[in-house]
């Protein structure tokens, strides 16, 4: 069936729109048509499912995950590198990419596997595209790119050097030349964008939200080259100079952003540069508490977090593109992503501007606002089917029994009845939508 209409539908389509009952109409991979109910006789030769009311949205985008991490929860993940084997690697991720998929996000950005020499990040992209496992449309950066003791180079103890061929530590490179051969690698990888970082973090021992990682020699070096090969770059900067330096060298995605300035938000919107907020990841590792191992982490993040709700606000006035990330891996779970819907609107955001965010601002900020992000004629038919109306209750959105449908260019690919149990294959058949 390379055809059908989705029938009756309360449409969110990711845009300022107010909802409205739409029929919806599918046509192979792609949305043909998008019209008010009952506009379009649909007495045809066309499957026609009616959808009773429920909320239509564009399937979701995560902007910043890391798939290649534990399936266990309050796992140690400096650890867990270590002690799994690659081959192990590429199965948690894979876990973790359905696990993302059922929770109605259709497209993430990988935003650092762990292999360089075994990028997991392509061979898990690589697998879903040719149909061979089920995942969400990838975005992958076979590992991010440090300097060395940089924050991609810290999460092990020194006297362990880092080992991005074996899936511990992200590739170092001091020095432009390096920079330039870093990001080749990448490319020859199979990369679809260049992760780095120009400010230590949270979690890595002995550097914090304001260390400067790389020159501007470096990062200049580094963005041209990635630039030349119409790679995007992606830089987590949470400290005011790092975030400066990182808009200076015309980065395209600032993630995290904590301790954003006025001057470089009014910069970043000069240039089109997206900020890429992760508000509930530092709460999350907050939230660990007493028994987590790394305590240093939670102390950091508390100061993290709270700038983190300036820096939105200032985005916000700025009038920047603002996404949403979860650096979903160990204190976010994947498939808990929606879980920073509820945390922008404990912001102030509206739930739709939340939903925004994770579909037309996403899709921009990713450079695929031609073919996600929207339900409009053109694109791909990322959809999915949720009880209920999230521009009421956002938190709906958590809780995995509500997202009861999603499809992916066109193809239902996970279908739940009732209770948590999904059906998921990489095509399953159409006429489950009537039993919605
Ligand atoms: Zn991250």
């Amino acid at each position: 069936m390379k055809s059908f209409i989705l029938h009756n539908a309360r449409l969110i389509d990711g845009s300022d729109n107010e909802p409205f009952l739409a029929d919806i109409f599918i046509k192979n991979s792609l949305i043909e048509k998008v019209e008010p109910k009952g506009k379009t006789n649909l007495s045809s030769d066309i499957p026609m499912f009616d959808l009773k009311k429920r909320t239509i949205m564009p399937g979701l985008i995560d902007c910043h995950v890391h798939l290649v991490a534990p399936l266990e929860a309050n796992s140690h993940e400096p650890f867990w590198k270590l002690n799994t084997p690659p081959s192990m690697k590429i199965l948690c991720a894979e876990a973790n990419a359905l696990k993302t998929l059922k929770a109605g996000f259709t497209t993430v950005r990988n935003c650092g596997g762990l292999s360089t020499g075994l990028p997991e990040d392509i061979f898990l992209r690589n697998a879903i595209n040719s149909g061979y496992t089920l995942g969400p449309r990838i975005l992958a950066c076979a590992n991010g790119i440090s300097m060395t003791g940089g924050h991609g180079d810290r999460g092990f103890p020194a006297f362990l050097p880092s080992h991005p061929e074996l899936g511990y530590g992200d590739v170092p490179a001091d020095g432009p030349t390096d920079c330039r051969r870093a990001v080749r690698r990448k490319v020859k990888a199979g990369a679809d964008f260049i992760k780095t970082f120009t400010t230590g973090g949270a979690s890595t021992p002995g550097d914090g939200p304001h260390s400067v990682d790389f020159t501007m020699e470096e990062l200049k070096a580094l963005v041209e080259e990635a630039h030349a090969h119409k790679k995007k770059v992606a830089v987590h900067a949470v400290g005011t100079q790092g975030i400066r330096n990182a808009v200076e060298a015309g980065v395209d995605t600032v993630e995290h952003g904590s301790f954003l300035d006025r001057e470089t938000a009014e910069k970043m919107k000069a240039q089109g540069t997206s900020l890429i907020t992760t508000l509930a990841i530092y709460k999350a590792i907050i939230n660990r508490g007493k028994s987590y191992p790394n305590q240093e982490a939670i102390r950091k993040a508390r100061v993290v977090s709270d700038a983190n709700s300036s820096a939105l606000a200032l985005a916000r006035q700025v009038g920047l593109n603002i996404a949403m990330g979860t650096d979903a891996s160990g204190s976010i779970r994947n498939g808990e992503n929606a879980s920073e819907f509820v945390a922008l609107v404990e912001e102030g955001l509206s739930p739709r501007e939340a939903i925004g965010m994770a579909t037309a601002n996403a899709a921009k900020a990713l450079g695929l606002e031609k073919s996600i992000g929207t339900i409009e004629p053109g694109k791909k038919a990322d959809l999915i089917i949720v009880n209920g109306d999230p521009l009421a209750n956002i938190s709906l959105l958590t809780i995995r029994t509500n997202i009861r449908m999603v499809i992916k260019s066109g193809k239902i690919v996970c279908f739940r009845e009732s209770g948590e149990n999904a059906a998921v294959g990489s095509d399953l058949p159409k006429s489950w939508i009537n039993r919605i």
